[in-house]
């Protein structure tokens, strides 16, 4: 009896699932476009009227995915083009009968401030997220080689190579915008430098050097920031500086001192506290600023593994996750429009 009424049960639902999708398939998606509004972005989706759906959205940090679900059987949308130069790609295609995916990728990181539908739309909102300017110099250079390692390998090699790494590695998460005081063996003076610094107006600099000591025990790697007002040397007049901004700065400077010398993993040492206060010139940029010593290569073993790839994306990856700190690695508000 009760496989009977299974059966008719069965049956009953083919038939209505049948009935349901028994019309053409429909074209439901009458248009697909971006529109922007002052600083923000809005996608969106305009439905025939006659169509209910369920809209499903999940958002990445460069991107956007909706699936929707419809009462009735729909047909492939027609390739509507987006052009904006701010999209990457763009996918819209039948899932399964009732059923449409709509893929954007987009060229920048956004934040997700809005979803909104309609009866017969859908709207999401977001804006650009803005990218943070970091200028990495490469210590020494040209006819200044810096310190000689115990392999006889130059400072001024191993901060070029750094700096270069670091600053692909900062590109590809599409947060910043990076310039490099050299990209190649050229000497430039200290204030040859501090102008290329200053002009690029960036919010933090990194400057790369590499220590050397005359006992070949000591190693490990260590952070420079300026010192308190009343301890610069080289200024006269100390009364001249704005102290308010001067501390603003330095602490900015600081904090991600102290946030770096957090993230430098186990595998490689940090000297007893790494975290120090020298005058040194490049650290007087108008921006905070940090002068990483990143290793000894009087020391052998820090010799080594300032020459050695798996070692350098590691304190490129503790670079790189401390300026995330510094800018706020805000997650993607995306995640709460589920
Ligand atoms: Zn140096």
């Amino acid at each position: 009896m009760l496989s009977i009424l299974r059966i008719i049960f069965f049956a009953v639902f083919l038939l209505v699932t049948q009935s349901a999708y028994s019309e053409d398939p429909k074209q439901v998606v009458k248009k697909v476009y971006l529109k922007k509004e002052r600083e923000r972005y809005f996608l969106c989706i305009d439905f025939d009227e006659k169509t209910s759906f369920t809209p499903r959205v999940h958002t990445l940090p460069n991107g956007v995915k909706v699936l929707l679900s419809f009462n009735r059987e729909v047909a492939a949308p027609n390739a509507r083009k987006i052009s904006h130069n701010i999209i990457k790609g763009y996918f819209f295609e039948k899932f399964s009968p009732s059923s449409l995916m709509f893929i954007v990728a987009l060229k920048e990181n956004v934040t997700f401030i809005s979803k909104v539908y309609t009866k017969n739309s859908i709207k999401i909102g977001f804006s650009i997220n803005k990218k943070h300017i970091v200028v990495i110099d490469a210590g020494h250079g040209g006819k200044d080689p810096g310190t000689k390692g115990v392999s006889g390998s130059y400072e001024k090699n191993i901060t070029l190579v750094t700096a270069i790494e670091l600053r692909n590695e900062l590109l590809k998460s599409n947060r910043y915008k990076v310039f490099l005081t050299r990209d190649n063996d050229e000497f430039a003076t200290i204030e040859e430098r501090m102008e290329k610094i200053n002009a690029s107006k960036a919010n933090f600099l990194i400057s790369l050097h590499t220590d050397s000591n005359d006992d070949k025990n000591l190693r490990g790697m260590s952070v420079y920031t300026l010192p308190n007002l009343d301890k610069l040397k080289n200024i006269s007049d100390t009364s001249s500086i704005d102290s308010k901004s001067y501390y603003k700065t330095l602490s900015q400077s600081r904090k991600f001192a102290k946030c770096l010398v957090g993230y430098i993993p186990n595998a490689c040492r940090i000297k007893n506290r790494p975290c120090r206060n020298s005058e040194l010139k490049i650290l007087k940029a108008n921006m905070p600023a940090v002068l990483v010593e990143l290793g000894c290569i009087s020391n052998k073993i820090d010799n080594e593994l300032l020459h050695s790839q798996y070692f350098r994306t590691k304190t490129i990856c503790a670079i790189k996750y401390a300026l995330d700190n510094f800018f706020g690695d805000k997650k993607n508000e995306a995640d709460s429009l589920h």
